[in-house]
């Protein structure tokens, strides 16, 4: 059954697809192929890259806002229950806005985010607009996406195999497949079979630094610029400084001006990284997989040269939101093939 279900990719969105098929008995049937696995850094795979934590920096579109809510309900019990091994935490958060924020987006996270508590004018900083503070999840990206690499194998029987795909057809090579989860992130872009043109990457630069003073998240959201600070869990006091948004840019090359823009912009909004002092560690650079349009969760049919019909749901395009919405994703992703599911399920019990 290992090839029953093969998922291409395993950044996070690809590991949350894997989590949520073996929470529900599927872990044998999974075969997860991809060209970097956790543990590896290269600009071609995001996930390692993210600061990362949960935030408003995602849309207020309908998909968006539910995949958000979803995704930080089940980061939360993580949290709660196995934090430690996941390198995720619970920390306060302070966002600010220098233009008025959404509505309903503000509407929405105020229903469900833990201590959501809009700010005065007098507390948030002086040109912003708006500001609220919340709990939210932290996640140490690098070591959270090895913690799923370690349950997915050894708690639920998952398969990993490092290969790179020369065309999403190549998923179904083994006859018993029955569907292929699409999760290549910018791959999606070039890859034969999916070429999808409204696929491209949004550049980010970040700093590592330590900097064990800092307990809180603090992002501002400017008109077209990110600055955020994120204490990573798990690293004995090490804080993500950000950020950048660059719309199309690849390079994964640093810029020494950007990361001075970066100290410049986090040390005016939260002055405590200076006292006593934080070091730069290292500077960073990440492409988020973003998507005209959104993300894309949607099954389709192919037909295979062996003339079988293959059943592939695509799901990527993240952006800046895989770590917050990736379970979110994952479970629209997972409900487009309950049919399928069910089959295999009945296949497997005759076994
Ligand atoms: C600086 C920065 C900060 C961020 N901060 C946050 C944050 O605070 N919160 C948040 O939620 N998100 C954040 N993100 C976004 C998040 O990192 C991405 O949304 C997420 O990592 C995307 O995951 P992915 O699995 O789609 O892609 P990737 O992690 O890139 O994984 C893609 C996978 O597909 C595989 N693959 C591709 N093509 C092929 C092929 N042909 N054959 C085989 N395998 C293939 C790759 O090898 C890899 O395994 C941040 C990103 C950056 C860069």
């Amino acid at each position: 059954m290992g090839r029953s279900i093969v998922i291409v990719g395993a950044g996070v969105i690809g590991l949350d697809v894997a989590l949520l098929l073996a929470e529900q008995g599927y872990g044998p049937c999974i075969t997860v192929v991809a060209e970097h696995l956790p543990g590896d850094t290269s600009i071609n795979y995001t996930s390692p890259w993210a600061g990362a934590n949960f935030s408003a920096i995602s849309g207020g579109d309908a998909n968006a806002l539910r995949w958000d809510k979803y995704g930080y309900e089940h980061m939360l019990k993580l949290a709660e229950e196995h934090g430690t091994e996941a390198c995720i935490s619970k920390t306060p958060s302070f966002e600010y806005w220098d233009e008025l924020p959404s509505p309903t987006k503000i509407e929405s996270m105020a229903e469900y985010l833990k201590d959501f508590r809009i700010l005065s004018l007098s507390d948030i900083p002086e040109g912003c607009q708006f500001g609220v503070s919340f709990t939210t999840i932290t996640v140490n990206a690098p070591r959270y996406i090895q913690y799923l690499y370690g349950v997915l194998q050894e708690q639920y029987g998952v398969q990993f195999v490092r290969r790179k795909l020369p065309s999403i057809e190549a998923a179904f090579t083994d006859v018993s497949t029955k569907v292929v989860f699409n999760c290549t992130g910018n791959g999606a872009r070039h890859l034969p079979g999916v070429e999808d043109v409204r696929s491209y990457p949004t550049r980010g630069q970040i700093l590592l630094t330590r900097a064990p003073q800092i307990v809180k998240n603090v992002m501002r959201h400017g008109k077209d610029y990110e600055t955020y600070i994120i204490p990573r869990p798990q690293s004995s006091g090490n804080v993500i400084l950000g950020g950048y948004m660059q719309k199309g840019v690849s390079t994964g090359d640093t810029f020494s001006s950007e990361s001075d823009s970066i100290v410049e912009r986090t040390t005016t909004l939260l002055p405590e990284l200076l006292t006593p002092g934080m070091e730069i560690l290292a500077a960073f650079s990440g492409l988020r997989p973003s998507r005209e349009g959104g993300a894309r969760v949607e099954r389709t049919n192919i037909q295979l040269e062996d003339s079988r019909d293959g059943i592939i749901v695509h799901n990527y395009g993240a952006g800046g939101t895989g770590f917050q919405a990736g379970l979110g994703m994952a479970r629209d992703a997972v409900g487009a093939v309950e049919d399928v599911l069910s089959r295999l399920s009945r296949e497997k019990s005759r076994l």
